[in-house]
């Protein structure tokens, strides 16, 4: 079987990244428009939300929420994926941080492969 090269998730069932509010969105294409990995196309149907087209370029970066002119209302979010989502309050200081690091990270100490003296 030959893979597809692009699908739209309204239609078939593949990962939900961007969940529209159809009674929200005026489909203004904005978020067409900002998005640089071209993950969505505009809606055939106008004044509906945008077609995802290629999910899997999302790289979380924001932009197309960001710049929605209808976000407060709720007409675009992103569905990101767990390890971008999950940190944790403690209850006792309202600190902020993910599980088994510190927050914020500690620098990154593990030498290059090869060594520090490796010539790049
Ligand atoms: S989600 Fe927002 S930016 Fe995108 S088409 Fe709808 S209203 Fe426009
Ligand atoms: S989060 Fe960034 S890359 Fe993903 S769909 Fe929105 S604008 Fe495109």
């Amino acid at each position: 079987m030959v893979e597809p090269k692009a699908y739209v998730s309204q239609d078939m069932k593949a990962p939900k990244l961007a969940i529209f509010d159809s009674g929200v969105c005026k489909g203004c294409n904005r978020c067409v428009e900002v998005c640089p990995a071209d993950v969505f196309m505009p809606n055939p149907k106008k004044g509906k939300p945008p077609l995802v087209v290629y999910p899997d370029e999302c790289d979380y970066c924001g932009c197309c929420v960001k710049d929605c002119p209808l976000r407060d209302k709720g007409a675009i979010e992103v569905n990101r994926p767990l390890y971008h989502s999950v940190h944790w309050k403690r209850k006792e200081t309202g600190e902020h941080f993910r599980v088994g690091m510190k927050n914020p990270p500690p620098p990154n100490t593990r030498p290059p492969v090869g060594g520090w003296d490796a010539k790049a």
